[in-house]
């Protein structure tokens, strides 16, 4: 989901946790203990029963985004699966903050949104901030961020979605449909609340004190368009939980349902970081980067392989610690496959070199295949508005 960005990135609120690690939705610092970080947000953790509730639903089926741990907590999942079980209405919710580096890991929670899409039929509300963008970044018009708002959403209508079901919403294009829900949901909060859970200081301008209420709004505006309780599942990175732990505490005193969130861990960097990084290029894929970028990235990535190839035969790699492995498994749906590479790199039998061609030959075909749908978006996107849909 899109990340709210304070420019001067200071961070009051959500979770700072020691001298290990840092987890805010500004930033990741430092090497991320999972269990711990959900324990300190007070997220629940996927059980076994709630996969077991979900591929009764399926018909036996679980995304291997959370088959294999990668998503991995929630707020209110369960919840809505009992809804899903008993025929209640619920809907899809996430977003993203325009800009010009759309890269891989901002695709994967619209893979797993898509399987739900797709699993359940359910209506799917995707909000660009174009409006947060400009607000809070230096150095963007508004006329920009507006164009990027629409570039990206070409990379959300080339994962498949149908216009039945996406409905997307341009912040400063749509904002009708959000004004009065986030008027309501502005009253209920504080200026010290928002202070505090946005790390937002006397300096902001005005407009980054309202845009919480902007996100927030489209939580509960399934609710308002279908005229009955529809709650949302928001599928983001654990990062985002300050915004939606808001949401869910205003929610029932405006008579909306408590919106629900499913939390995945961050996509490596390249590099060797926990999360890929803005700031480093090299660190991520961008869906722009052509193949011979690709493959200079992925081959100079950082691994766990041992340092020469004789060492690596006899003592077999690392795997766990290894973003090219993490790669594999997150744009893999094949689990023979990926077992077999884990396998093969912990016994000695594949070698880095090997793994990383493997990697490129993956990434190169989903970018390449990507790139051609998003053109051919080009001439559709005016069937996902969500204004086009709803009058
Ligand atoms: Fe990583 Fe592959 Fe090397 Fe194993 S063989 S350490 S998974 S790059």
């Amino acid at each position: 989901m899109k990340a709210f960005i304070h420019p001067n990135k200071t961070r009051p609120g959500g979770c700072h946790l020691g001298q290990e690690y840092a987890v805010t939705p500004w930033e990741v610092k430092g090497k991320v203990d999972y269990l711990r970080l959900a324990r300190e947000f007070g997220v629940q953790l996927i059980t076994d029963e709630d996969v077991s509730l979900l591929k009764g639903l399926t018909g036996g089926d679980v995304h291997y985004l959370i088959r294999r741990g990668f998503f991995y907590a929630h707020r209110g999942f369960r919840e809505i699966l009992e809804r899903a079980r008993s025929g209640g209405s619920w809907a899809l919710y996430n977003g993203r903050g325009p800009s010009g580096d759309l890269h891989i890991g901002h695709l994967v929670p619209w893979i797993l949104t898509k399987w739900f899409v797709d699993k359940f039929n359910v209506h799917y509300f995707f909000e660009l901030t174009d409006d947060e963008k400009f607000l809070v970044r230096d150095g963007y018009t508004l006329e920009e961020t507006n164009r990027l708002a629409y570039d990206n959403a070409l990379s959300l209508i080339a994962l498949g979605f149908t216009p039945d079901r996406l409905h997307i919403i341009v912040d400063t294009d749509d904002v009708a449909y959000l004004y009065k829900i986030a008027v309501k949901v502005a009253k209920k909060l504080t200026l010290s609340t928002v202070k505090n859970t946005f790390g937002l200081t006397d300096s902001n301008n005005i407009g980054a004190t309202f845009f919480p209420a902007m996100e927030i709004a489209v939580a509960f505006l399934p609710t308002e368009l279908f005229n009955g309780e529809t709650p949302v599942l928001i599928p983001t990175a654990i990062d985002q939980d300050p915004y939606f732990r808001l949401a869910r505490d205003i929610a029932e005193s405006l008579n909306y349902p408590k919106p629900a969130t499913l939390y995945s861990k961050f996509l490596p960097g390249l590099t060797g970081e926990d999360k890929m990084s803005a700031s480093n290029p090299d660190s991520a894929l961008y869906i722009n980067d052509d193949d011979k970028e690709v493959r200079r990235k992925i081959m100079n990535a950082f691994t766990g392989g041992q340092p020469t190839a004789e060492l690596q035969r006899r003592l077999g790699g690392n795997p766990d610690i290894c973003p090219v492995y993490k790669y594999h498994m997150l744009l893999s749906d094949n689990d023979d496959e990926v077992r077999k590479i884990y396998e093969d790199c912990r016994g000695g039998r594949l070698l880095c070199g090997e793994c990383k061609l493997m990697l490129y030959e993956r990434v190169s075909a989903f970018l390449n295949k990507h790139r051609e749908l998003r053109e051919r978006a080009k001439d559709k996107i005016n069937e996902y508005k969500i204004s086009v849909k709803f009058k």
